[in-house]
């Protein structure tokens, strides 16, 4: 156990898990150019993309009255929390399975911000049946939601090990009581976020054990036997980071977030949470642009006065929060020559996260009737996760892990009509590894869909038969840079390993800019994402005094 850590790394590592918590979880008209001491104000605050993050903030914003305006450059909000339609199918772009609680189940704050932004009664949140299936050579469990089911299915296949399964239970709430104690901590300043931070050593002891540590080191602490460390850290293929490099700070407070607090999917796909942010945004007197890039955030004397939009426009407005990457923001947005030297050599030196390829796919059987009853299945090759990372970025999917969702089970219709199925495979790649749009580009697409396919077909072997393949579509990194305009088409931020968990903050050097995405202290995924917009909106709201 470290004795000793700097208080900015604290108070960044404490806002991240914080937000891990609860995870778990009128267009304006054109307007002339402003003079650079112009103070009038058309909006109380721009967002600059539509996604999660940024639709959480602006609901958060207009609940307290603020006049919000949000520009998403694509032609609808969501961002990765989307849908599309392939008839007649309809495919959720992104979310499998949320964790942060739901309506009549314990909630830890997703659920509740939802009622406080408005949304709760907009969208139907429902419970999936299973939590996952976990395969690897020689190895066939399948885990329960909940952690009397978990830790039943685990000791029955390997009770030697009950002691370290209990440990394993109690860490897990212990990091979780830890960080609901210091949830508040990004907001506080001066003296009483040193003292906060000073105790946390003795007052939230376990969290602060497992600040440094890897998910390789928690599973050593926990158990003897490899394939039940492989069984249990298999959420490393949703976290972005081989277990050796993993924090376990992810680990511990995700699996008490799914465990305690269940396993979500949203009626209808993500895209009605999106949906229903951005509704509520209007009906509180905020303007929602879509198909509306921005080019461009002004800066005056060191403060944000506004926004340039790609076709000519211009808005103003008090404090600007961008739902985008900080790399969009500070080369191409706001402009490198604006940020100090420091925060432009912290973001060169961080590492990003690697983005997602997968498959979409539409079968004309029914999986389910034919015995099929899983939701998610991890397909593993082998137990040696660094081996299995390190093949998934240089191409070699038949070696990687594949993630198995089979949504026609998830209870809800609107994936597949009767007597079909839904089905998507996902793993991980780098943008360095894509050719160009082209035809490299396309041969290579091809080939990764073969590949997630014959590693799919171990587990789901009507994968193997074209004929029971009604659609087939491929998303690689280039897709997903698209979509969001995150560079390398990362979805995750940065690169989730120890020495990265401070992420960075939501605030940036200008005292009116905020960051409300992946990349910031409060985790990745659709519950953090949400957390993400609300924190940027709380710090927002306590620049202008209101609670
Ligand atoms: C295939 C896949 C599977 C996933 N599965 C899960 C899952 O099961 N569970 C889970 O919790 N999470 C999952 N995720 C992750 C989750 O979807 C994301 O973490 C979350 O939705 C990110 O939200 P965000 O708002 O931070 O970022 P984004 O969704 O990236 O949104 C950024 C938005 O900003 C817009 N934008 C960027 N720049 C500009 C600009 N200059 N002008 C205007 N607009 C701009 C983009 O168009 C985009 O809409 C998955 C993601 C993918 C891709």
């Amino acid at each position: 156990m470290k004795e000793t850590a700097s208080p900015r790394r604290f108070l960044a590592v404490v806002g991240l898990f914080l937000s891990l918590v609860l995870l778990l979880w009128g267009c304006g008209a054109v307007k002339p150019a402003v003079s650079p001491t112009a103070v009038h104000t058309d909006f109380d605050v721009i967002i600059v993309g539509g996604g999660l993050s940024g639709l959480s903030a602006g609901a958060h914003l207009a609940s307290s009255g603020l006049k919000v305006l949000l520009c998403e450059q694509h032609d609808k909000v969501g961002g990765c929390a989307t849908r599309f339609d392939r008839e007649p199918f309809v495919f959720d772009s992104a979310l499998h399975q949320m964790a942060g609680g739901g309506p009549g189940k314990k909630d830890r704050g997703l659920y509740q911000l939802l009622k406080v932004a408005g949304v709760d009664r907009k969208v139907e949140l429902y419970e999936l049946p299973h939590f996952y299936r976990s395969l690897f050579p020689g190895v066939d469990i399948r885990l329960p939601g909940d952690w009397d089911g978990f830790k039943k299915a685990l000791k029955a296949k390997w009770p030697e090990e009950s002691e370290g399964i209990e440990k394993f239970h109690r860490l897990c709430e212990n990091t979780m009581n830890d960080i609901m104690e210091i949830k508040d901590l990004f907001r506080y300043t001066g003296f009483k976020k040193f003292t906060t931070m000073a105790m946390v050593p003795f007052r939230q002891p376990t969290f602060f054990k497992y600040m440094d540590k890897t998910l390789k080191d928690l599973m050593d602490d926990c158990f003897t036997d490899e394939n039940l460390k492989a069984v249990v850290s298999q959420l490393w293929v949703y976290y972005g980071a081989p277990v050796p490099d993993q924090t376990a700070l992810l680990t511990l407070a995700a699996t008490e977030g799914f465990l305690a607090d269940g396993v979500w999917h949203i009626k209808g796909t993500s895209q009605e949470l999106s949906s229903a942010y951005a509704e509520r945004i209007e009906e509180l007197g905020g303007t929602v642009m879509t198909s509306t890039p921005v080019t461009k955030i002004h800066m005056v004397n060191g403060m944000a006065t506004g926004i340039d939009t790609e076709d000519g426009s211009r808005y103003t407005a008090r404090y600007i929060v961008a739902n985008t990457d900080p790399y969009q923001l500070a080369y191409k947005l706001i402009g490198k020559e604006h940020f100090p030297e420091k925060y432009i050599r912290k973001l060169e030196g961080m590492k990003p996260a690697n983005s997602l390829c997968g498959v979409y796919l539409g079968l004309n059987i029914d999986l389910r009737k034919r015995g099929y009853d899983d939701t998610e299945i991890f397909i593993n090759p082998s137990t040696d996760t660094v081996a299995m990372y390190d093949a998934m970025m240089r191409g070699d999917f038949e070696n990687g892990a594949v993630v198995v969702s089979i949504y026609s089970n998830f209870g809800d219709p609107v994936y597949a009509p009767p007597g079909k199925s839904l089905v998507t495979l996902t793993s991980y790649s780098k943008m360095d590894y894509w050719p160009e749009y082209g035809e490299a580009y396309d041969r290579v697409k091809g080939k990764m869909v073969d590949d997630l396919l014959a590693v799919a077909s171990k587990a789901v072997p009507e994968l193997a038969d074209p004929n029971f393949i009604e659609h087939r579509e491929g998303f690689t990194p280039r897709t997903l840079k698209r979509y969001t305009m995150n560079k390398g088409g990362v979805v995750y931020g940065f690169y989730m390993n120890p020495e990265q968990i401070e992420k960075i903050p939501n605030t940036t050097p200008f005292p009116n800019v905020f960051i409300a995405s992946n990349w910031t202290q409060a985790w990745h995924g659709v519950g953090s994402a949400q957390i993400n917009g609300w924190r940027a909106a709380r710090l927002v709201l306590d620049r202008e005094g209101r609670e």
